[in-house]
């Protein structure tokens, strides 16, 4: 489900939720690309705390659930999506440690630190992927995970024709260095980053979409909104047909340091280690060449 925030392309917010109830999930991926995600985290038990941010109707939480230990918060804007979330929890029997709530990712209603891993596929686009990154760092544990998958550039030029696509959809669309580059100076761990496989989106959003428009249009026939709607949806897959070598989407996997298990090699004691007022709120060690963590120790 693309661009959300820009008035969702001029779409009604409902009619949008009511066809997106029928599929599986909202955006690029698989189960087995959820699961390579998560081999890459090794923190979590049965106690541990994990939100998926933007969860939508929860295909990709229920597949966390059953191979993650510990409690599950998915969380998404629309109360559709959290009703089946629910529903789809209590019959897999997953109810116990696996709950659905209404909120925005730009209000999270967890405390600062309490959080073993961030979960969020095809998501963090909404609130943006620098401002994503900086503000939901704060909810994690040190040592905790983040685990978010985002549309990349795979080259450095592009066809007019898909780059203006994008940059207007989502202007910080961006290469796979550069993304990792802002992962680090938000003060991560850049962990793991792989490219999601074609069938991602191809077999896995792509055709359940088809189908879902094939019950809406019944649904919904000579509506000129539903129609609109289904004619942007053609569009994007017949762009990702012709320009799938330039941009699709990367799962990235970075940890917040723990300053107690990284000590700083050398002579020069590191912000984790020593209170440093030049630092970073929240960084533990201090983006950057280290430079003015420098200036501040004299
Ligand atoms: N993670 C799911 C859904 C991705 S689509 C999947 O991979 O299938 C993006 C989701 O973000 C939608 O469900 C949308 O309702 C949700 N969303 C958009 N803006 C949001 C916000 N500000 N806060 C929480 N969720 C939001």
């Amino acid at each position: 489900m693309s661009n959300e925030n820009n008035a969702i392309h001029g779409f009604d917010v409902n009619l949008i939720c009511d066809f997106f109830l029928n599929t599986e999930r909202q955006g690029p991926g698989s189960p087995e690309v959820t699961l390579k995600a998560l081999s890459f985290i090794d923190n979590l038990t049965d106690e541990s705390l994990i939100a998926d941010l933007g969860c939508g109707t929860g295909g990709q939480t229920m597949t966390l659930a059953r191979h993650a230990p510990g409690r599950i918060t998915g969380l998404d804007f629309f109360p559709g999506f959290i009703d089946r979330f629910n529903a789809d929890a209590r019959r897999l029997h997953l109810a116990d440690r696996v709950k659905g709530v209404v909120g925005s990712m730009d209000a999270l209603p967890f405390r600062a630190g309490e959080l073993d891993l961030i979960w969020s596929e095809g998501a963090i686009y909404n609130i943006g992927f620098e401002r994503g990154l900086n503000e939901w760092r704060e909810y994690l544990k040190p040592g905790g995970y983040l685990a978010v998958s985002e549309s990349v550039w795979f080259t450095d030029e592009r066809p007019t024709e898909i780059h203006d696509f994008w940059v207007d959809a989502y202007p910080e669309i961006d290469t796979i260095p550069n993304k990792v580059a802002q992962i680090h100076r938000a003060g991560y761990l850049p962990v793991a980053a792989f490219v999601l496989p074609e069938t991602c989106w191809t077999e896995h959003y792509f055709a359940p979409l088809a189908k879902a428009r094939e019950l809406f249009a019944a649904k919904y026939p000579g509506d000129s909104t539903a129609e609109g709607l289904m004619a942007f949806q053609r569009y994007e897959e017949e762009l990702y047909r012709k320009y799938s070598e330039f941009y699709g989407y990367v799962f990235f996997i970075a940890r917040k340091p723990n300053p107690r298990r990284t000590p700083c090699p050398g002579a020069m004691p590191c912000s984790g280690a020593t209170p440093n007022p030049g630092a970073t709120p929240n960084s533990g060690l201090t983006p950057g060449d280290g430079t003015r963590s420098r200036a501040a120790d004299r």
